[in-house]
């Protein structure tokens, strides 16, 4: 559904991704990865048209990425930016319903859909009408999330969706999400740097490093069919807290 060709992005002084090649299959989750820094923000953002790549092009089911087509994309696309991205002038209603109101949607079927996202994202009803400022962290991540659900698109693109929820309540969002995404039979990029958590959802991990694709398989392929020296140290150096941990509590 997605094809990446020769993507190249650079910032002054600094090359964001490097010559990447890579496919997202239809109703597959995709399952970015890699340290901080490694270009995986810029990945969605060039698939949603928010920055255009230097060189290479962005494909959509075949299509190339372009002013004309990217409005049609985006509203079929469910985008949840790393840090939330509500609008901080926007109630959390107001926030959820922007674009499924401009879509045309029912005053019914947008209240049933935030009540059903409400009780998904665990979501209280009270805090519909605050602003993305009275809210904590955590919350302001599951509203994010619930707005990104909201048009029940059928492709997704996640940034680190689930980085700042305490771990109660992400290992639920967890399970849940990964029913939506496999039983709605959702596209989905999903960003993360925890190789617990891309195991959990991945059909696929793309391990990238300085911008570039180091290696792309399931889980086992990657374990098993260490493609460099950095897959190894990656996996390792986020074993070790985990067995730390384990060891101390035994
Ligand atoms: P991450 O993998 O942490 O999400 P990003 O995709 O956000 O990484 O960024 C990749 C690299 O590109 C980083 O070194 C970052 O500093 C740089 N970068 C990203 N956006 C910009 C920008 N708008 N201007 C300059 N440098 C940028
Ligand atoms: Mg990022």
């Amino acid at each position: 559904m997605i094809e990446f060709q020769s993507v190249c992005k650079r910032y002054p002084g600094h090359t964001a991704l490097d010559s990447l090649d890579l496919q997202c299959r239809t109703g597959e989750t995709t399952v970015i990865i890699g340290p901080s820094g490694c270009g995986k923000s810029t990945l969605l953002r060039l698939t949603i048209g928010l920055i255009a790549p230097d060189t290479g092009r962005v494909l959509i089911e075949g299509r190339a990425l372009s002013r004309q087509n990217v409005q049609a994309i985006r509203h079929r696309t469910g985008y949840l930016v790393q840090e939330g991205g509500l609008f901080p002038h926007l109630t959390v209603m107001a926030n959820l319903t922007l674009l499924v109101r401009h879509l045309g949607w029912s005053k019914t079927r947008i209240e049933a859909r935030v009540d059903a996202l409400s009780e998904l994202a665990r979501v209280s009803p009270a805090l519909l009408d605050r602003y993305p400022a009275e809210l904590s962290g955590g919350q302001r991540q599951r509203v994010g999330l619930m707005r990104a659900l909201m048009p029940d698109p059928d492709l997704l693109l996640l940034d680190e969706p689930l980085g700042a929820l305490d771990p109660m309540i992400r290992s639920q969002l967890q399970d849940e999400l990964s029913e939506i995404f496999s039983t709605l039979g959702k596209t989905v990029m999903l960003v993360t740097h925890d190789i617990a958590e891309a195991a959990f959802f991945a059909d696929r991990i793309v391990l990238l490093r300085d911008g570039r694709l180091v290696q792309a398989g399931s889980l086992v392929e990657l374990v098993d069919h260490l493609a460099h020296p950095f897959v190894t140290e990656f996996i390792s150096a986020q074993r070790r807290p985990l067995e730390a941990l384990l060891a101390a509590t035994q």
